[in-house]
């Protein structure tokens, strides 16, 4: 079956105890046994499993390709339990410009579980082969990079992994398996934040881990039953609606994304934009290979904090507030909010500059988010 088809039908089976086409949300904590050591339905704690749950888990792997998916109350827990993998002294290699969220659980809170960060630009082949180390366990990629948007030859990164005996993670966040399938090129590991372009409607917080191999698997799910960071029957609910119109969606994306981002590149205000559907960007060749289209995450620099503030105070349409991927378009700045908790020497190095700010360009009629914008750029 196609994309879409599997979209829409995978998991999710009309209800067998009532015909309803949507199966209901099943908010419910606990499930009555038929005898003692037999569940009814097979489900007995909501922790544990529920309906819902499993529904989104298997459309969510059968979209990637995987063996498994677990999903999560949202992307950072799912992050945080497959880097729960791994054990004390192991060695994680991660690219430099990872999601601050990824940096600070990172740097902050598992460091002081023995395990080791490294951070480089895996743009880099080399750069990445040169920071792994005889106990490097791990290697973890964004591409695009959140919000730099460099891109991460995924096959290339597998290569080194597998030569290495480490398992490849990568964050598909940013293209969605629709326009990315890093499993296909390689990956071990693949996980999402639904929260956006999964969801897609901005109404729920989600993550997803994907695996392939059958032993990841069952650690995974032993890890989330036993944490119980799972995701509940709500937000399941409306993941698993999102995802069905995930492909017409990213085909959205994927054009207005382009078209503002070469609007904004012939715009005389604005100094650069990193997105890599336009031929200047210096990963185009890469990202046309891997990708099945540009997406619509973009961000440009407009040279100082000062000109970036007053642009940011000035748009109606593009919302300023954190996060990505739902149908409105969302515009940030990095240095000050997704990325503040990045020291700022590390951001440097990364690109984060004051005045770069982000755009999620969501799938309003295009001519009135380049209109939004251009009136904000007036006030520069
Ligand atoms: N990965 C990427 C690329 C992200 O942009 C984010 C959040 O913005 C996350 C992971 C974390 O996801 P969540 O906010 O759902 O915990």
């Amino acid at each position: 079956m196609g994309f879409s088809t599997n979209a829409i039908h995978v998991g999710q089976e009309p209800d067998p105890t009532t015909g309803a086409v949507v199966a209901p949300i099943y908010q419910t904590s606990t499930y009555v046994y038929e005898e003692l050591g037999k569940a009814k339905g097979g489900y007995d704690y909501a922790r544990t499993n529920h309906p819902n749950r499993k529904a989104l888990e298997k459309t969510v792997a059968k979209l990637e390709g995987g063996h498994a998916a677990y999903v999560f109350t949202s992307g950072m827990a799912g992050i945080d339990s497959v880097f729960r993998l791994l054990r004390p002294g192991d060695h994680v290699v991660l690219s430099e410009a990872v999601y601050g969220g990824v940096y600070r659980l990172a740097t902050q809170l598992l460091v002081h579980f023995g395990l080791e960060f490294s951070f480089v630009d895996t743009t880099d082949p080399a750069l990445v082969l040169g920071a792994m180390r005889p106990n490097t366990k791990m290697l973890y990629i964004e591409t695009p990079t959140n919000p730099t948007m460099r891109i991460t030859d995924i096959a290339a990164m597998a290569k080194l992994a597998n030569e290495r005996s480490a398992t490849l993670v990568v964050d598909n966040t940013f293209l969605s398996p629709y326009l990315q399938r890093p499993i296909e090129l390689g990956a071990h590991i693949v996980v999402h934040s639904m929260t956006k372009y999964l969801n897609g409607h901005s109404d729920s917080t989600g993550g997803a881990v994907v695996l392939t191999r059958p032993e990841d698997a069952e650690k995974l799910y032993f890890l989330q039953r036993s944490a119980g960071a799972g995701l509940a029957p709500m937000d399941c609910f409306l993941t698993s609606r999102g995802i069905k119109t995930l492909a017409v969606r990213m085909l959205q994306h994927n054009a207005n994304g382009l078209a503002v981002a070469r609007h904004l590149d012939a715009h005389p205000k604005v100094r650069k934009v990193h997105f890599p559907g336009l031929v200047s960007h210096p990963q185009h060749e890469i990202a046309k290979k891997q990708q099945r289209g540009p997406g619509a995450m973009l961000s440009f620099d407009l040279g100082t904090e000062d000109a970036a503030r007053r642009f940011l105070n000035q748009v109606k349409l593009c919302s300023l507030a954190e996060s990505l991927g739902g149908v409105e378009t969302l515009i940030s700045l990095p240095a000050q909010m997704t990325h503040a908790s990045m020291p700022k020497e590390v951001r440097e190095r990364a690109g984060i500059t004051e005045s770069l700010i982000r755009l999620s360009v969501g799938i309003e009629d295009v001519e009135d988010i380049i209109a939004d914008l251009d009136q904000a750029l007036l006030y520069l």
